[in-house]
């Protein structure tokens, strides 16, 4: 099975590629050799947009989600849109940039905020504009106000924001790296894409990323809220 070559890890800020059709599914699903569309996962939502035809027809992606095998994405058009494509056709792929600049701009806020609050994370979730993370803190004491300032502190030092493939070998022959990272890297598939925001941040990470954290604008933290005995999800929103 010919997998999807996935554009957006290695150019976050591609909104358009050319792609060929290699399958439709019954259920609706367009499966390309290569996408722009960030795939659903980690907490962030698949992209949106349009697939574009050489006619000019313009059918709508309503999300994007992985195969059952993971190795080939699917664009979700619709049942009836799928009936009208013939795998080998080539089509163009229109990102919803605006959408998906922000829901960059929160993930890398959301990196800021891991920062902040340097605890364990027990879950996240990202959307339009606005998403939260959930930490392991046994007591809490935590004020709106005063992460606000530090993460737009954060933010203001418009630090780069890089990534880098790393393979198991390298990450055991460099147990110091390991340490450096906010989360524990995982291990087995052979290699792993590292996010490094400099003199920031350094964590295991698949999503897509703003080039710099200025990029991010003002950010505010919007919410605290106690989620059982150890647990507090912190939710953040752009100012803007
Ligand atoms: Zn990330």
């Amino acid at each position: 099975m010919t997998a999807t070559a996935l554009l957006f890890r290695d150019d976050a800020y591609a909104r358009s590629c050319t792609a060929r059709i290699l399958a439709v599914t019954p259920e609706g699903g367009v499966v390309l050799d290569r996408t722009v569309f960030y795939t659903q996962g980690g907490g962030q939502p698949g992209d949106v947009g349009a697939l574009v035809r050489s006619d000019g027809e313009r059918i709508e992606i309503a999300n994007t989600v992985y195969g059952p095998d993971r190795s080939q994405v699917l664009h979700l058009v619709g049942a009836e849109a799928v009936a009208r494509l013939t795998p080998g056709e080539s089509v163009e792929l229109q990102l919803d940039w605006e959408r998906r600049f922000k829901r960059m701009r929160v993930h890398t806020a959301l990196h800021l905020l891991s920062v902040v609050l340097p605890y364990p994370v027990t879950g996240g979730a990202i959307s339009d504009g606005d998403g939260r993370l959930d930490f392991d803190i046994p007591d809490a004491g935590l004020d709106k106000a005063e992460l606000t300032d530090k993460l737009n502190a954060l933010i203001a030092r418009d630090a780069p924001v890089t990534d880098r493939w790393i393979t198991d070998e390298e990450l055991d022959a460099n147990p110091g790296l390991v340490k450096t990272m906010s989360v524990q890297p995982p291990r087995g598939s052979g290699r792993v894409r590292l996010v490094e925001i400099e003199g920031i941040d350094l964590q295991p990470c698949g999503g897509t990323h703003v080039r710099r954290t200025g990029e991010i604008g003002r950010a505010t933290i919007t919410d605290i809220e106690k989620k059982g005995k150890q647990n507090r999800r912190v939710r953040l929103s752009l100012v803007d």
